[in-house]
C-alpha cells in the first residue's frame, strides 16, 4: 500500500530564515498539498547554544505571511507532537538508550583538551573505528569506572559506532543511489550529557520516524547528513520505513557563481529574507520581501520555479495552480541562479492583477506617510488615479512616484524639462489653452481633446512644445499617463488652476530664473 504523503519542515530557530529556507518549505508545502498529505512544521531547537530569540515567531509569521499552510505543529498540535524538540528529551533519552542497549552507540569522556591533542597528533584524526579503541570511553574503559564517572557528574557524550567497510546508500529522488563508504564517516556524537540534548541527527531522525514522515525535502546542505541518517534508520531496525529522500538544490548567487549568501543581497541590493529582520543582539536590521513591497503571491511564484519547472514554459502561477502541476520529476539537481530581476518582474505581473481598488487602499498609507493629506480624496478617486499608471509599477511604492501629482500640484517643475520645453511663446499658448478648456462642455477626455487637438492642427502648432508644456504645468515634469485622461480624472477646476499657476511661476526663458 502507498504510503500517505507526510513531510516536514524543521528549521532551527538560530535567527531570520534564509529565503532557501523559504523554498524548502514551499516545495514541501506544495508535495503535501499535491498528494493529500500533511504538512509538518518541526522546530529544531536542540543547539541550545545557536538559539535566538524571536526566530521561532518569524519562522511562523514568514510562513503565514507567504500562504504556506501548516497542518500539525507547535501552534497547530496533532497526533505526534510536541513539535518543539526541545520539549521532547524524554523521547531522545529513550532512544539514546536503545542504541546503547544494542551496542550501536558508546559512551565517551574524551575532554575537548584531549580531542585537540589527538587531533593534533594524528594528521587528519577522525573519532572513528581506527581510533575510538584510543580514546576514553566505554569501548576501552571498565564498566564500573564508567558508571562511576556518570554517578559523579561528569560530562560526556554518547557517539554513534560506524561500522567501518560497509558501503552506504542514499537513495534520492533526484539524484538516484549515492553510494559512499562507511569508512569516511566519523563515531557522530548523538547526545550530550551537559545539556541533557541530543543533536541535530539523532532528533532529526527520530522525529521523521516517530512522525512518520514519508520524504524529507531539504536543502543540499544536508546530503552529506544522509548516509548517517540512514545508518541510524538501520540501528534502529526502520529502514523499512524510512523516509525517500529528496535534497533540493543550493540558490546560487545571481551570476551563478557560488551559493547565494546574506552578503550578495547588501551587496546586489535584495533581500535574502521573507520580512524584515531586526537582529536582537546587534540591532542590526536586514531587508525583508515584504517591506520591500513584494506580494506574497510574487515571492512564491519566484521562489517555485527556482529549481523546479512545469515541464513548459508557463510561469504566472498562484498557488493552486502550483499545487496542481508540482512534482519531482521537473526539479533540476543544479543549483538555482537567484535571478532576483525575475522577481521584479513577477511583482509587476502580481499587481497587474490586483484590483485598482486593492491599490488605491495601499497607496493611501504611501502618500501620508510622504506628507500628503488623502482625507480629501474620495476612494473612487484614488482609484481612478491608480488606473492611469498601474501598468508602469512594480512596487506599490512606485504608485506614489506615479500618481503621487493626482494628490499634490506640483511644487516645482523639472529644471530640465523647463528648459527643453517651456518656450518663449508658452505661457501665452498656456493663456490659450486656458481659454479653450474654460469652455469645454464637459472635462471627459472624449470632450477635452478633440477641442484641443482641433486648436493645434488648425493654428499649425507644434503638438509636442504644446503637450509637453501642458504636461510639464499639470504634473511637474514632463511624464506620466495620457493627459486628457489626466485631466479628466483632476477635475476643470484643478486642471486651470495649475495651469495658471505655472503660467505665474515658470520664469519665461528670456528672464533670468530666480
Ligand atoms: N534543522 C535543520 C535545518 O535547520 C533541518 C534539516 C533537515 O531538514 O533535516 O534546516
Amino acid at each position: 500500500m502507498e504510503r500517505p504523503v507526510r513531510v516536514r519542515f524543521a528549521p532551527s530557530p538560530t535567527g531570520p530564515l534564509h529565503i532557501g529556507g523559504v523554498r524548502t518549505a514551499l516545495y514541501n508545502y506544495l508535495f503535501a498539498r499535491r498528494h493529500g498529505g500533511t504538512m509538518i512544521l518541526r522546530i529544531e531547537d536542540t543547539d541550545s547554544q545557536r538559539f535566538v530569540p524571536g526566530a521561532e515567531e518569524y519562522i511562523n509569521e514568514a510562513l503565514a505571511w507567504l500562504g504556506i499552510g501548516i497542518d500539525e505543529g507547535v501552534r497547530e498540535g496533532g497526533p505526534h507532537g510536541p513539535y518543539k524538540q526541545s520539549e521532547r528529551r524524554d523521547i531522545y533519552r529513550e532512544h539514546v538508550k536503545m542504541l546503547l542497549d544494542r551496542g550501536r552507540a558508546y559512551i565517551a569522556f574524551d575532554t575537548p583538551a584531549e580531542l585537540e591533542a589527538a587531533r593534533a597528533a594524528t594528521p587528519n584524526f577522525q573519532y572513528d573505528a581506527r581510533t575510538r579503541g584510543s580514546m576514553r570511553n566505554s569501548l576501552t574503559m571498565p564498566a564500573a569506572e564508567v558508571q562511576a564517572l556518570i554517578e559523579a557528574g561528569t560530562p560526556y557524550v554518547v557517539r554513534f559506532m560506524v561500522e567501518p567497510g560497509r558501503d552506504v546508500v542514499v537513495d534520492d529522488l533526484l539524484r538516484g543511489k549515492v553510494t559512499i563508504k562507511s569508512d569516511i564517516l566519523d563515531d557522530k556524537v548523538l547526545y550530550k550529557s551537559a545539556d541533557d540534548l541530543p543533536t541535530y541527527h539523532l532528533a532529526n531522525i527520530v522525529d521523521d520516524h516517530l512522525m512518520e514522515v514519508s520524504h524529507v525535502i531539504r536543502g543540499e546542505e544536508w546530503l552529506p547528513s544522509a548516509p548517517l541518517h540512514v545508518l541510524l534508520y538501520e540501528a534502529f531496525g526502520w529502514q523499512d520505513t524510512a523516509p525517500a529522500f529528496v535534497h533540493l538544490p543550493l540558490l546560487l548567487k545571481p551570476d551563478g557563481k557560488g551559493k547565494l549568501s546574506k552578503r550578495d543581497g547588501d551587496r546586489l541590493g535584495f533581500p535574502v529574507f521573507p520580512l524584515e529582520w531586526h537582529d536582537p543582539k546587534s540591532g542590526e536590521v536586514s531587508s525583508g520581501y515584504r517591506e520591500k513591497g513584494y506580494l506574497p503571491e510574487a515571492v512564491v511564484n519566484f521562489l517555485a520555479l527556482l529549481g523546479w519547472n512545469p515541464g513548459d514554459d508557463t510561469e504566472l502561477m498562484d498557488m493552486d495552480t502550483l499545487i496542481a502541476k508540482f512534482g519531482f520529476d521537473h526539479c533540476s539537481r543544479a543549483g538555482a541562479r537567484f535571478a532576483f530581476d525575475k522577481a521584479k518582474w513577477f511583482n509587476h505581473q502580481y499587481l497587474q492583477q490586483t484590483a485598482d481598488s486593492t491599490l488605491a487602499a495601499a497607496l493611501r498609507p504611501v502618500m501620508e506617510a510622504r506628507g500628503v493629506d488623502m482625507s480629501p480624496f474620495s476612494d473612487e478617486y484614488v482609484t481612478r488615479a491608480v488606473a492611469t499608471v498601474k501598468s508602469r509599477i512594480n512596487f506599490v511604492v512606485d504608485l506614489a512616484d506615479q500618481a503621487g501629482f493626482y494628490f499634490r500640484a506640483p511644487g516645482s517643475y523639472a529644471e530640465k524639462d523647463v528648459r527643453k520645453r517651456w518656450t518663449p511663446g508658452t505661457p501665452a499658448l498656456m493663456e490659450h489653452l486656458c481659454t479653450i478648456l474654460e469652455a469645454a462642455p464637459s472635462f471627459a477626455a472624449a470632450d477635452t481633446e478633440p477641442l484641443v487637438m482641433d486648436w493645434i492642427k488648425g493654428n499649425d502648432l507644434h503638438m509636442g512644445n504644446v503637450m509637453n508644456a501642458f504636461r510639464l504645468a499639470i504634473v511637474g515634469e514632463c511624464k506620466g499617463p495620457h493627459m486628457f485622461e489626466v485631466t479628466e480624472i483632476l477635475g476643470k477646476e484643478e486642471t486651470l488652476g495649475r495651469l495658471r499657476a505655472a503660467i505665474d511661476r515658470i520664469p519665461a526663458p528670456d528672464e533670468p530664473a530666480v
